[in-house]
């Protein structure tokens, strides 16, 4: 489906479900993290996209003070006075799209004139993918509420709204990465974003006018230690920061190894190791792409992927052979990309390979008996917008 489709969907249901048009679509796109994996909550810096898989929201204002949410996801409509919006007051998918009207107030939106919306929404962001369409979706009602109800809050405020909802409202510990990448996302660009200042700087990527493609691997594997490993990751990055007197691992640099290597036990020491390294091969992707270009980036993606699977421990076999098979098939520069113990792997890669690359990864899963993978292409794309 293409972004179009989406907007009609959103727009289309809106009319079925609420028996009138809707008043104005807005849209934000799910992303893909190109490189900065695990740094996040160590104050460093990450390297996302806007992906060209969009969640839209359709919206229709109301007389009354009601929030009313619908999606193609669900049968169900919710509903819940403005005045009654609180974290816990929220719950299941909708927990999403309220949260986040709950969270603008948090960051000083007056909802107290506000008067109520019905929402519809649809997507073609793949759920639980790994391409974050739950930033999408707070993204996309964040922006549609903020301009139907004037409150004036600029895009990395919004972010935050996005984040709180989600840390609040749904119960889940994320970072800001996500919600900056939809929100901030441009053509053919990245989302250079420093966690520890919030910063976030556009960069142009130069995929499309070199004639390359960013495909995702996903594998299917489900992250069945993701929530253990995850809390287990962050709490030997804290122990390693600790141990080497610094408030977070941002303030390591490469030249700290040594020392981190006499201080920390092996195992604390090859976390630290990898997001140090992780944080200066964002640093180097930047740079490299401003005066080489994409296709100099290879070995810093390939490079992020060796880390994660041999300090950081976070990859399984899946990924790896998606990586390796990538790699020995012409592939620019291949990595595991979120969180770990599963989920997807990219590969840079010039348009013509693409399906070369697709055919012989197949061809590799099937031969090892693993579980058939599902291979798609993104592009980096305008983040979140008004459609209609
Ligand atoms: P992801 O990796 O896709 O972000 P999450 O578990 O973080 O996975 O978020 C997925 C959840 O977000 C869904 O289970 C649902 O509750 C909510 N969600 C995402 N997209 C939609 C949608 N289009 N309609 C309703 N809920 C959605
Ligand atoms: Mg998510």
């Amino acid at each position: 489906m293409s972004g179009q489709d989406v907007v009609s969907e959103a727009s289309d249901g809106f009319a079925a479900r609420y028996g009138h048009p809707a008043d104005g679509v807005w849209s934000a796109p799910g992303r893909v993290n190109l490189i900065g994996e695990h740094t996040d909550y160590n104050d460093g810096f990450v390297f996302p996209f806007a992906i060209d898989r969009r969640t839209a929201v359709a919206l229709g204002a109301r007389g009354d003070s009601v929030l009313r949410v619908a999606s193609t996801f669900s049968d169900e409509s919710i509903e819940i006075a403005i005045d009654a919006l609180a974290p816990d007051a929220v719950s299941g998918w909708s927990a999403y799209p309220l949260g986040v009207a709950w969270a603008l107030g948090e960051f000083g939106a007056d909802l107290s004139g506000v008067t109520g919306v019905d929402l519809f929404v649809a997507s073609d962001v793949p759920i639980g993918a790994g391409l974050s369409s739950s930033a999408a979706i707070e993204s996309a009602v964040a922006l549609a509420l903020d301009e139907h109800w004037g409150l004036g809050l600029d895009r990395p405020t919004l972010a935050k709204v996005g984040q709180l909802a989600e840390n609040r409202a749904v119960g889940a510990p994320t970072g800001i990465m996500d919600q900056s990448a939809s929100l901030l996302g441009r053509q053919d660009a990245g989302v250079f974003l420093d966690c520890r200042s919030l910063d976030a700087e556009v960069i142009p990527l130069g995929f499309d006018a070199d004639g390359l493609a960013l495909m995702v691997i996903d594998t299917k594997v489900e992250h069945s230690h993701a929530t253990g490993g995850y809390a287990a990751r962050r709490a030997s990055c804290e122990a390693g920061a600790a141990a080497m007197g610094v408030g977070s691992l941002r303030d390591l640099g490469v030249d700290d190894l040594e020392r981190a290597a006499s201080v920390l036990d092996d195992e604390t020491f090859r976390r630290v190791r990898h997001v140090v390294t992780e944080n200066a091969r964002v640093l180097d992707t930047v740079r490299t792409l401003r005066e080489v270009g994409p296709t100099g980036i290879g070995p810093l993606l390939d490079a992020s992927h060796v880390s994660m699977r041999d300090d950081f421990e976070i990859s399984v076999p899946e990924l790896d052979l998606a990586v390796e098979t990538a790699q020995a098939h012409g592939a620019i520069g291949a990595r595991m990309t979120g969180g770990g113990f599963g989920g997807a792997a990219i590969a840079l890669v010039t348009d013509a390979l693409v399906p070369v690359i697709e055919r012989v990864v197949r061809t590799a899963f099937d031969e090892r008996g693993y579980g058939e993978p599902v291979i798609f292409t993104v592009r980096a794309s305008q983040g979140a917008t008004r459609e209609r």
